[in-house]
């Protein structure tokens, strides 16, 4: 199926009246386009929502919070999508080695948008992957299978921190801007 205009239209802010008209008709028979839309909407919650006016509530509080006043199951669950397709995100760009300049006139929204909904769906062949992986992991020694992910357990939390400040930098900033 071809699924443009409709993808950008999902990212676009404006719609007119006769493509808010034509993007709904294609949700209707179009799952992938309607997965995506949701976890935009859910990822425009995330970040949307009063979360930003009160800086000094805890973090889980505040995604209390948000969860109360969220009625919605579905853009619920998109948003905790979210959260976990980035935790998939952030290491799997650890092993591509990105630097920070990468962060520069970039995207980010729709870039996140578009590749967690990628990995939702990459999940399950990833799964028959993970069983032959584990089964050839058991021929390596336990020590050597512990000090690896000792070491890679250590890098991805190095990345994951950068990674959230400068994340806190760039919303900081559009906040600045808006
Ligand atoms: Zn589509």
């Amino acid at each position: 199926m071809n699924h443009q205009p409709f993808e950008d239209w999902i990212f676009e802010a404006k719609l007119t009246h006769d493509e808010e008209k034509q993007l709904h008709k294609h949700l209707a028979t179009c799952q992938d386009c309607s997965r995506l839309r949701q976890a935009m909407k859910g990822m425009e919650r995330t970040f949307s929502s009063p979360v930003h006016a009160g800086p000094k509530a805890g973090f889980a509080m505040r995604w209390q919070k948000m969860a109360v006043e969220r009625e919605d199951d579905n853009q619920q669950s998109a948003a905790w999508y979210m959260v976990a397709g980035l935790v998939v995100l952030m290491t799997s760009l650890v092993y591509l080695n990105f630097g920070a300049n990468w962060f520069a006139n970039f995207n980010i929204m729709t870039f996140l948008v578009q590749r967690t909904v990628n990995v939702i769906q990459t999940v399950g062949s990833l799964f028959s992957t993970v069983t032959s992986l584990v089964n050839a992991f058991q021929t390596i020694p336990g020590q050597v299978v512990f000090v690896v992910a000792l070491v890679l357990g250590a890098i991805s939390f190095f990345w994951i921190v950068l990674w959230f400040s400068a994340m806190r930098r760039i919303f900081a900033a559009q906040r600045k801007a808006i």
